[in-house]
């Protein structure tokens, strides 16, 4: 045992539990707070942040640090502890070059900023939004300048926060395959997907139904209420404070039987991975899934891959049925499934389908890009996100509620982000095409068994919580780095078999 690191411990336990704090505020903030709480609330979470900051950027902790990263010391501490050391160190060296008090107002400004941006998406209002947004995108640009590495640029130093090593030169690539493997394959689905006939998924479906259905589901992949809660929000999220407490919320509409379901089996993925990760890493700044990327993978992978194939629904689709037998007694198994994955251009993310989907986070990434390089300004953003949906999706977004102002992101300071549900998309293809030589997927789904596939995945990824990256957990399983063929791949065979055959 290092007697160093013990020095330390107390330390990263307190930040540990300040940022527990901040988590649960968050939490609470967008489930049961009332509306009024707000301003009082953003003080405290500024006091709770600089607090939270403190106790990581101070000289003893600094040399505490530095001390550990001394090769002697290092080797002798554990796996877990280095990459603690490695990681805090990271965080301590780019945060001690962010002055204190502009971090402090930061942080009050983003609690501020979600229900300034919710109440200008109610009103349709985007000038509503955007000195906050302008402010923001200030303070990002001003942070990134203070930390980036020379070589790169500010948009790059944003997206390495998200995805350690994945830059614009990446991403560039990435995307212009999907683009040009996803364009053509859209255009021939949507011409055949006029004659999906979807009405069944506009009945009515009782909330208290809908309710039960997905407390259901969430168990049925594996969810466990002994170390999680479900909440509604207005946008389903999933939040995490230790791998004995995972929180997911849901939103229900009456007249939507999917978007409910589907939620909460995308959020139920989520909790899954924070649920897996190891009792040693939980409670340490590696306790938590590594990056967006994999966590949108594991999301992903139950929602999309799992959640929307014919074997998933096989042994539960007669209880749906049961559930809503005036709305579905008489829509075949088949039917659901052409149903649930009918790729349909629309203007909203988080209503999309598998394959248009990667084509909202073009639009994104395109636009962050050119704000971050100075190549449009906040006012243009309605004007350019109008143009971008008209070029990839072929529509218009009816007002800027539904356009621009549709994402919360960016209220929390959140740029850089959005590439991460492409890449999960394109991870969960990769695990999902070497998990067969393991797992059959196929029958464990047919079968109504789903824990030998979680088993898989906490093996392969949960467990590990933040000690590998994602390239390194997809090297060791797959056997290569991130590779968007396997996407691309996936979506070309699944909606071929679906539509085009
Ligand atoms: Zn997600």
């Amino acid at each position: 045992m290092s007697e160093l690191f013990e020095t330390l411990r107390p330390h990263l336990e307190r930040r540990f539990a300040l940022e527990n704090a901040l988590t649960l505020y968050g939490w609470d903030n967008e489930t049961l707070a009332p509306k009024e709480a707000m301003e009082n609330t953003a003080k405290i979470i500024g006091t709770l942040s600089a607090e939270a900051y403190r106790a990581l950027v101070n000289d003893e902790v600094r040399s505490l640090l530095e001390a550990l990263s001394m090769p002697k010391e290092f080797d002798a501490l554990t796996i877990m502890e280095q990459c603690i050391v490695k990681k805090l160190s990271k965080n301590l060296k780019r945060l001690e070059k962010i002055p204190a008090d502009e971090f402090r107002a930061f942080s009050e400004l983003t609690a501020k900023a979600g229900s300034i941006w919710a109440k200008a998406k109610e009103d349709n209002d985007f000038s509503a939004f955007a000195p906050t947004l302008k402010e923001i995108v200030s303070y990002q640009k001003k942070f990134a300048a203070y930390t980036k590495k020379p070589e790169i640029s500010l948009y790059d130093a944003m997206l390495d926060e998200n995805e350690e090593g994945i830059l614009t030169r990446e991403l560039d690539i990435f995307f212009e395959k999907i683009k040009e493997d996803v364009i053509p394959l859209l255009k021939k689905v949507v011409a055949v997907n006029d004659t999906v006939d979807k009405e069944y998924n506009y009945q009515k479906f009782p909330i208290d139904k809908q309710k039960e259905f997905c407390r259901f589901l969430a168990e049925y992949i594996g969810f466990d209420f002994a170390r999680g809660v479900m909440a509604e929000s207005a946008h389903p999220f999933t939040t995490n404070l230790h791998n004995h407490d995972v929180r997911i919320t849901n939103h229900f509409h009456e007249n939507n039987l999917e978007s409910a379901m589907f939620s909460v089996i995308h959020e139920g993925g989520h909790a899954l991975y924070e649920l897996g990760v190891d009792d040693a890493l939980t409670l340490t700044a590696v306790g938590g899934g590594t990056s967006m990327g994999v966590h949108e993978s594991q999301s992903r992978f139950y929602e999309n891959v799992l959640g929307r194939s014919e074997a998933f629904w096989k042994p539960i689709y007669e209880k749906l049925q049961n559930t809503y037998p005036e709305a579905l007694s008489d829509i075949e198994l088949s039917q659901f499934i052409r149903g649930i994955n009918k790729a349909e251009p629309g203007p909203v993310r988080t209503e999309a389908d598998e394959l248009t989907y990667p084509l909202h986070i073009i639009i994104r990434y395109e636009i962050e890009k050119m704000l971050m390089e100075d190549l449009i300004s906040v006012d243009e953003l309605p004007r350019v996100w109008n143009e971008k949906y008209e070029e990839y999706l072929g529509i218009a977004p009816k007002n800027d509620a539904e356009g621009v102002l549709q994402d919360v992101h960016w209220s929390g300071g959140a740029f850089g982000y959005f590439p991460s549900y492409a890449i999960g998309n394109a991870v969960a293809a990769q695990i999902y095409a070497y998990m067969h030589n393991e797992v059959n997927v196929k029958e464990c789904l047919e079968n109504g068994n789903l824990m030998p596939i979680r088993e898989y995945l906490r093996e392969h990824i949960h467990c590990f919580g933040s000690t590998k990256n994602m390239n390194e957990l997809l090297i060791a399983m797959t056997g290569e780095p991130l590779n968007a063929e396997y996407y691309t791949k996936y979506l070309t065979e699944k909606y071929t078999k679906l539509y085009l055959e």
